[in-house]
């Protein structure tokens, strides 16, 4: 049986000097109403480009992450009706530092790469590691040759996306656990650096960073990305000359862990008060690039969707938050922390969504539902496939919002064409120039109409 909402909201149409009219209008006509403003009065284009240009990367734990939270609250501060809330989180603190180098000499020919570090890699004591590259496509391979061939190399997992994977998010997860893992799976073996092939669909010479995890008591070496042309220039190099002599320079370091915040906005709810919906992206990114799609957009589309509630005059039933999230990118300590003080509070959660894939053109979402949930959900897709957004895909929300779960909530990612995202993500290339205006908006939109039919059904608990 498909379920139908059958609804009639008291909504105030804001038209010229604001004023406020009482409507009964059914929930296509409240779609079209939030399409309207978002497409034709959207401020999320330049909010990104405030954020990206005049702020640019802001690496958790650093000064420029900090100016983002305050110019997060205060943008916030301009569409939200009440106080918005700084939640502290304790986040790490690492810096790149001002030099990074790769390179090696090939007959006589020195050739510099394009690498960069990892998150987190320990830095090469301001001096070159110099040593032999022994490669591998994965830790079977690697384990299959023993100490006696690793020890003293750098190790270099060289292994491309699965391009066959038309889920580039799936693709990514694929390499995912080399990025993670390799330093440390190396480091067991004895070698003395780690280099791994980018994780990309493109191939270009853009290196792309993201976190490594050491393992406990494993000697931590340093690691580092190369991009998707220098390692196939460095694979086809070692088959000519399997003892040439790779060097590294990473100036890494790593400091006290810091306290930095969450930014909160919400409007309150009008009959369910103590019912909360959430909505966010991470306001942190790399320390490289401009943190564009990663995760500028999510940011800029979750401020996007109270500002575009309030334009319109909608009073929600239950209380709508928009959560910028510090530090997803290095220990998802927003989330955490965030998840915890909600729990901590009784606060109530029916629904939360996050964008976190990139301000690509929106095609539905992911969502992490009960069966009757989805369902729901389903019901909905007449009302959203006027504006292109086709399906409810089962799996994944986001990194932040994920430690939301229990039996209640009903958790969603916006799903966006996603074939491009790799190309940028954790890059020098991961700039304001990249992103599309009109997607982006339609991103806003869409999340902005999904608040709104869960804000209506107040979504049923999955038990
Ligand atoms: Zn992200």
């Amino acid at each position: 049986m498909r379920y139908f909402l059958q609804t009639i909201v008291a909504v105030g149409l804001t038209s010229g000097t604001c004023a406020q009219s009482t409507a009964s209008v059914n929930d296509s006509t409240m779609l079209a109403s939030i399409y309207s403003e978002v497409m034709l009065n959207a401020e999320c284009y330049e909010n990104l480009r405030y954020l990206c240009k005049n702020i640019g990367h802001r690496l958790a734990g650093s000064e420029s992450a900090q100016r983002a939270i305050d110019w997060g609250k205060e943008v916030l501060e301009k569409s939200s009706p009440g106080h918005v809330l700084l939640m502290p989180v304790e986040v790490p603190h690492w810096t790149r530092g001002a030099y990074e180098f790769g390179g090696y000499n090939m007959q006589g020919a020195n050739k510099e790469v394009a690498l960069t570090a990892l998150g987190g890699s320990v830095g090469t004591n301001d001096k070159k590691l110099t040593a032999e590259v022994i490669e591998v496509k994965n830790f079977e391979e690697l384990k299959a040759l023993g100490e006696e061939k690793v020890k003293g190399k750098i190790v270099f997992f060289n292994k491309p996306l699965d391009a066959t994977l038309i889920n580039t998010g799936a693709a990514y997860g694929g390499g995912y656990p080399i990025r993670g893992q390799g330093p440390s799976e190396a480091a067991k073996l004895g070698a003395v650096g780690c280099l791994i092939r980018s994780l990309t669909l493109a191939d270009d010479n853009f290196p792309h960073t993201g976190a490594t995890n050491y393992e406990k008591d494993v000697t931590r070496i340093p690691a580092a990305a190369l991009s998707a042309v220098a390692a196939r220039q460095l694979s086809q190099d070692l088959k000519s000359d399997p003892t040439l002599q790779f060097s590294m320079h990473l100036s890494c370091e790593a400091f006290d862990r810091t306290m930095q915040a969450n930014v909160i906005a919400e409007i309150p709810g009008t009959e369910f008060p103590n019912e909360y919906i959430t909505v966010g992206g991470h306001l942190d990114s790399w320390d490289i690039g401009e943190g564009a799609h990663d995760d500028g957009t999510g940011i800029v589309q979750s401020i996007e969707m109270i500002r575009t509630l309030q334009a319109i005059g909608y009073k929600p039933k239950r209380t709508i938050r928009a959560v910028l999230f510090i530090n997803e990118e290095f220990g998802n300590d927003g989330g955490e922390t965030y998840a915890k003080r909600c729990k901590e509070d009784g606060l109530v959660h029916v629904a939360a969504i996050e964008s976190d894939g990139g301000g690509f053109t929106p095609v539905g979402f992911n969502c992490d539902l009960s069966d009757d949930q989805y369902a729901i959900a389903e019901s909905w897709l007449p009302l959203l496939e006027p504006y292109n957004l086709f399906r409810f895909r089962r799996g994944g929300s986001g990194v932040d919002i994920r430690p939301l779960k229990d039996d209640r909530i009903a958790l969603f990612g916006l799903n966006v064409d996603g074939q491009r995202y790799f190309d940028y993500h954790h890059t020098n290339n991961d700039r304001f120039e990249n992103v599309n205006k009109r997607e982006l908006e339609l991103g806003a939109a869409a999340m902005t109409a999904l608040v709104y039919l869960l804000d209506q059904t107040g979504i049923p608990a999955t038990k």
